[in-house]
Parts: structure tokens; C-alpha cells; sequence
């Protein structure tokens, strides 16, 4: 591949940033996902006449609206991927991206499972460093508090033929986030679902938002017979553990064994999942990524062989998954709350995350 110039960022200054007093009390209180920066970046990637594509436009300017002509593809077709990633304060009050390179590199291998353009990943991380920088001071101030960072790309070509599209736009925005769990998470209950979320050969190891349209029916029928998660099985079998709505999962044993399900192209290759296992194999576990039915699930509960079971992620870290049912299962995981390995590995991780800890794999990279 040809060397190609890095791209510029233009600087749009904001003509009317958000007040000093409402930034402030969004901050204190920011809850997840519903508070928005003033910043964003937006990168534009066009194909030529020649077959030829190319980024282009790079900007950091106001988080404004954007038009989309109604035939543009990404709103009949989906041709949409996203990353999600945090920025941290350090114990110095530095900020820091926590493997911002693992993002970029899972970023374009969902591109190219969608089939839209790689975004070179120094532009990814620069792209994130970039909007963190003009929106440092929407750092939520409440304890444990991080500015959750969310890439995007989708298909803007307007044309209705089914192909992949000649125009794309990657975006950058933020939203502060609270502390999810101050003292570690509760329980989960969770819901078996006869619902899959992907199949083998599809695109369940891309983080596309077409994955989360086909779970939004599952999901909501976990709320409505009263559980927090729903765990998908399988397609082609309906027997094998996959991972949770929007995480991994894990498997504790009475011995301290852990199994997770392994990276079989149907489940989503988690950041904190590669972390936790890393981590885990430090403390000397064994960590095996081997299929784990669901049958088995429910007889080592009731054996006692299993003792924890967590799921995993960026947003909440890890959440213990106290009970389980479904059509055919009903159990409850150890007593039903939090298991000690499993606050042993969020605390490690966090640790790390907050500079509080030895970061022995190079995985926090300060901003500023
Ligand atoms: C993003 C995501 C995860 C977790 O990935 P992390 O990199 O740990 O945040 C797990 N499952 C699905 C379906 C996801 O979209």
C-alpha cells in the first residue's frame, strides 16, 4: 500500500458553547449515554471516478446536526459500525485512553466486514484524541466518573441499488458518563432467549449497529418478564453460551478455573474479555476459551462446581450474573450476588484504568 500523508484536522471554533453552569451540573450527575459534548470530529470518505477512495474534510468543530438526503444508504441498508471507548483520570489528574490501538484495529476489521473503507488507526486514535482534548472539561466531576468516547461510520451515498456505497462519514462524540457501580456492580438476572443474535458466517464479530436492531426484540422481552440482560445461544445448535446483550461473558469454578466462550466469528471479540483473561492468567489461573453449554450451566450451579458467573465490557467493566432463566432454565449462581473473583479482576482492571495500579502491559496511554 502507498504511503499517504497524514490528514490535517481544521479547527471550527464553537460560536456558542454549552454555559459554564449547565455543563456543570450535567456533569455531576451524567448518568449514561443522554449528556453530549459541544465538540465532535467528523472525517468524509468519498470514492472517485477513477475506484479510488480517499479520507478527506477531517474537521474538530460543534457537535451540530447532520443533513442526510433521505435515499442515503446507511438509513435503508444499515452500512453503519461503531467503536466504544473511555477516557479515564488518573490518580495525577491526567486523562488517559485505555488500548485505544485494540478499538482502531477492531474499527476496520468491522469495516471490512461491512464493506466500507479502514480508517488508518493513527487517525482513529488521533480523531479521539483530538475530541477528548476540545472537551476535557466536560470530565464528569462524580467519583469513578469517565468521558465515554464513541466512533463512528456510516453509508451517506444516496442511492437505493444494493452495493456497497462510494461515501461514507466517520464521526467522533462524547458523552460523560457516571460511575456505573461505585462499590462494584449488583447481580444480574438474565433471560435465556430463543431469539439468536447471529449466525455462523454473519456479522456477529463486527460491532455493527445492525447486531443491536436484531436484539432490541429479544431484549425487550427480557425487561418485560423481569431481567436485566439477555443471553444468546447459538445459532446453528441453540445449546452453546455466546455472550450477553452487549458483553462477554465468563465462567468461575469452584477450583478458580475460567472458561469464556471463544472468538468463533458469532461473538463480538471484547477488549475488556482480551483484558480480563490477560489478567486473569497473570494471577495464575487457568483461563480456557472453550464452548460452555447451557445444560452445563445450570447442572454446575446446582453442583456447586460453578461458583461465579460475570459478564464483561467497557461501559459497566463487569457485572456479576446472579440468576438465570429461560424457556427451560431456572438458577440461581453462587448466592446470587457479586463472587470474589470477579470484584478481585474489576478492581485489578480499574486499578489500572485510574493509573492506580502497574500498568504492566502498556495498555493506558496518557493524554496531554
Ligand atoms: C462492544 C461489545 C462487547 C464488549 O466489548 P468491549 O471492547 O469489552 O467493550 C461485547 N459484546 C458486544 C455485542 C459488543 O458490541
Amino acid at each position: 500500500m502507498a504511503t499517504v500523508p497524514a490528514l490535517t484536522f481544521t479547527h471550527l471554533p464553537h460560536p456558542s458553547p454549552t454555559s459554564d453552569e449547565v455543563r456543570e451540573a450535567a456533569i455531576a450527575a451524567p448518568g449514561f449515554g443522554t449528556v453530549f459534548t459541544d465538540h465532535m470530529v467528523s472525517i468524509d470518505w468519498d470514492e472517485g471516478p477513477d475506484g479510488i477512495g480517499a479520507w478527506h474534510n477531517a474537521t474538530i468543530g460543534p457537535r451540530v446536526p447532520i443533513a442526510l438526503d433521505p435515499a442515503a444508504s446507511v438509513l435503508h441498508y444499515a452500512q453503519e459500525i461503531f467503536e466504544g471507548l473511555k477516557a479515564y483520570r488518573l490518580a495525577d489528574g491526567t486523562m488517559a485512553l485505555f488500548r485505544p490501538e485494540a478499538n482502531a484495529a477492531r474499527f476496520n476489521a468491522s469495516a471490512r466486514r461491512l464493506a466500507m473503507p479502514e480508517l488508518p488507526e493513527e487517525t482513529f486514535i488521533e480523531a479521539v484524541r483530538l475530541a477528548v482534548a476540545a472537551d476535557a472539561d466536560w470530565f464528569p466531576t462524580v467519583e469513578g466518573g469517565s468521558l465515554y468516547i464513541r466512533p463512528f461510520m456510516f453509508a451517506n451515498e444516496h442511492f437505493l441499488g444494493v452495493r456497497p456505497a462510494k461515501k461514507y462519514k466517520f464521526l467522533v462524540i462524547l458523552s460523560p458518563a457516571g460511575n456505573y457501580f461505585k462499590s462494584g456492580a449488583p447481580a444480574v438476572s438474565v433471560w435465556v432467549s430463543d431469539y439468536t443474535r447471529a449466525a455462523p458466517g454473519g456479522t456477529g464479530a463486527a460491532k455493527c449497529g445492525g447486531n443491536y436492531a436484531a436484539s432490541l426484540v429479544p431484549t425487550k422481552e427480557a425487561f418485560e418478564r423481569g431481567h436485566d440482560q439477555v443471553v444468546f445461544l447459538d445459532a446453528a445448535e441453540h445449546k452453546w453460551i455466546e455472550e450477553l446483550g452487549g458483553m462477554n461473558l465468563f465462567f468461575v469454578f469452584e477450583d478458580g478455573t475460567m472458561v469464556t466462550p471463544p472468538l468463533s466469528g458469532t461473538i463480538l471479540p471484547g477488549i475488556t474479555r482480551d483484558s480480563l483473561i490477560a489478567l486473569a492468567r497473570e494471577e495464575g489461573l487457568t483461563v480456557r476459551e472453550e464452548k460452555y453449554s447451557i445444560d452445563q450451566w445450570q447442572a454446575d450451579a446446582a453442583s456447586g462446581r460453578l461458583v461465579e458467573t460475570f459478564a464483561c465490557g467497557t461501559a459497566a467493566v463487569v457485572t456479576p450474573v446472579g440468576r438465570v432463566a429461560g424457556r427451560e432454565h431456572d438458577f440461581t449462581i453462587g448466592s446470587g450476588g457479586p463472587g470474589q473473583l470477579t470484584t478481585k479482576l474489576r478492581e485489578k482492571l480499574v486499578a489500572i484504568q485510574r493509573g492506580a495500579a502497574e500498568d504492566r502491559h502498556g495498555w493506558v496511554m496518557k493524554l496531554g
